[in-house]
């Protein structure tokens, strides 16, 4: 491939030239898509790998050689102050990824304060009849509204999605912005102003807490059929996958314990101890 440019590009900025062109048969090669971000890890990977060893130079230790390198004491010390991780820097999804998140959303409660709701947000993007306009433009020249977007069947919807995963990607980082690089979900924990703080043993406070609780969450499956929320039901809905099941004996609990008993109201449960018991 021959490209006239008078700047030189970085090979992220090749890639994302090649797979957001109007051309669309790059970014319909999943092999294509899997080996830019393989070469891209393994440049980031090779970048901090010398910048890490240049920066012992400096910090006055030992300048890192060949033969060090072979040397088990050695290694042994640089996995256990963590060290031989850094290499992995700015590489998603490597263990380093994710401790640099967690001292992240560590920061943030000691700055806020513990959160008040964690939640989980799927990304359901056969729903999403703007996307199924664009993918279409993008794909097959064909300019359609969100009406025959929607007349449009679930299973071409779906290949429509697979054949363009870039499109689809940039879409979600409009909608969301996602951390992950593959699965379309967020876990999210929010802050919200003004929430009660939750004192335990104090009768007056809980109920508080509850009537607040009550504001923003339900498990209500009374709803009107013309009602948006109707829709949603089914979605919000646990229904038991391979998953529930994984970490139990035989495969026969569901590991978050659903169903749950049935409540007629919020309550906040306490810790039962050996004297209730006596009581
Ligand atoms: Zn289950």
């Amino acid at each position: 491939m021959h490209i006239v440019t008078k700047k030189e590009l970085s090979k992220s900025e090749l890639y994302k030239s090649i797979l957001r062109r109007r051309d669309r048969r790059a970014a319909e090669s999943t092999e294509f898509i899997l080996f830019a971000a393989k070469v891209l890890e393994i440049n980031r990977i090779t970048s901090n790998h010398s910048v890490c060893l240049r920066k012992r130079k400096r910090d006055g230790e030992q300048v890192v050689t060949a033969q060090l390198t072979c040397n088990k004491d050695y290694v042994d010390g640089m996995l256990q102050d963590d060290n031989a991780f850094r290499v992995l820097q700015g590489v998603r999804n490597s263990s380093h990824h994710w401790h640099q998140e967690g001292l992240r959303v560590r920061a943030m409660v000691r700055q806020f304060g513990l959160p008040h709701i964690f939640l989980t947000i799927s990304a359901a993007e056969i729903k999403w009849l703007e996307l199924i306009v664009i993918l279409k433009k993008v794909l097959d020249c064909e300019t359609i509204n969100e009406e025959q977007a929607r007349e449009i069947s679930d299973q071409h919807k779906a290949t429509l999605i697979q054949r363009d995963p870039i499109t689809c990607v940039r879409y979600f980082d409009n909608r969301v912005e996602f951390q992950h690089r593959e699965s379309q979900h967020v876990h999210m924990i929010i802050w919200l102003s003004d929430a009660p703080i939750y004192i335990p043993q104090d009768e007056d406070n809980n109920e508080t807490v509850c009537k607040f609780i009550d504001e923003i969450i339900t498990c209500s499956t009374d709803y009107d059929v013309e009602d948006p929320i109707y829709q949603l039901l089914p979605l919000n809905t646990h229904r038991h996958t391979h998953t529930c099941r994984k970490k139990c004996n035989r495969g026969v609990k569901c590991r978050f314990g659903i169903p749950f008993f049935p409540m007629d109201k919020t309550r906040i449960l306490s810790p039962i101890t050996p004297s209730d018991g006596e009581s």
